[in-house]
């Protein structure tokens, strides 16, 4: 495949301790669905079909990724990644043979979980025009999640900013099993992101003293943008030569983050 997804990429070294945020509910949720996967035996004894497909969904930059990562770890299997967007290519049935090709591999180094992120490129609604290469796609990625004990060992995750353009048919159980919104954090998810993201770095006291503050004048930031924050005020900190990252770091970075982000309402600058 063209981005190098018939290996699997190293698995990074993340947990679900190091995804902030993440609501009580579906922390359990998670939680309980691991631990089906990890003993399907007693699972099955109690007539629960362990998930095949799961679906993140929720605004850009809010953990899905990492939150497939932090699965992939906890059920200690290799993490096969692709974009939906690169099956998308012009000549019929390419598409669908990279689709098959990336469900071949993974079954040959089971356990594995098999992540798609932007799957909405590769399985939104069809439309009556939608081009054949497209529907050949689809319908190939339906029939490799419908793969039955071939798939026994695979964890399929597909992560999307748009829930609402996929198609039907992809959703459906057996196929996606459980979907999981992962929204923007709230503040006190917010501030668990903070403390996950300052962790280990070498920080002021008067930037400890004001971790509430910065939880509360950064809604609206995704965890993302709350990293991005913590790596220019870094940044800023050292080029200035200093040990640790000062309050002045933090303050000049949330001007420039704000500032930069235009989908923050103008009351909120
Ligand atoms: P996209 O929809 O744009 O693909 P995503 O939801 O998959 O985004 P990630 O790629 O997981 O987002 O997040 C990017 C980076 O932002 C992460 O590597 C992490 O550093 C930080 N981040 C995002 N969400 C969280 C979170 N909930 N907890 C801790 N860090 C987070």
């Amino acid at each position: 495949l063209k981005s190098g997804v018939s290996k699997p990429s190293p698995l990074p070294d993340i947990t679900l301790d190091d995804v902030g945020g993440l609501q009580d509910e579906m922390k359990e949720e998670i939680l309980q669905t691991l631990s089906i996967l990890k003993d399907k035996d007693r699972s099955s004894r109690m007539g629960i079909k362990p998930p095949k497909g799961i679906l993140l969904y929720g605004p850009p930059g809010t953990g899905k990724t990492l939150l497939a990562q932090a699965m992939a770890h906890e059920l200690n299997a290799n993490f096969f990644t692709a974009s939906g967007s690169a099956f998308n290519e012009m000549f019929i049935g390419v598409g669908a043979s990279r689709v098959r090709s990336l469900f071949q591999n993974a079954r040959k180094q089971t356990p594995a979980v098999i992540f798609i992120d932007e799957v909405d490129a590769l399985a939104g609604k069809r439309k009556p025009h939608g081009g054949e290469e497209a529907e050949k796609t689809l319908t190939e990625l339906l029939v490799q999640l419908d793969g039955g004990h071939d798939n026994d060992g695979i964890l399929f995750i597909a992560a999307t900013n748009r829930k609402d353009m996929l198609d039907d048919a992809f959703l459906r159980p057996g196929r996606i099993d459980f979907s999981f919104q992962v929204p923007l954090p709230d503040m006190r998810g917010r501030r668990e992101i903070i403390d996950i993201h300052l962790k280990g770095k070498n920080i002021s006291e008067g930037v400890l003293d004001s971790i509430d503050n910065l939880a509360e004048s950064t809604s609206g930031f995704s965890g993302a943008e709350l990293q991005s924050l913590f790596e220019t005020a870094s940044r800023r900190a050292l080029r200035n030569g200093q040990d640790t990252i000062e309050k002045s770091d933090i303050d000049y970075a949330l001007d420039r983050t704000i500032l930069g982000n235009t989908n923050r309402p103008l009351q909120d600058l």
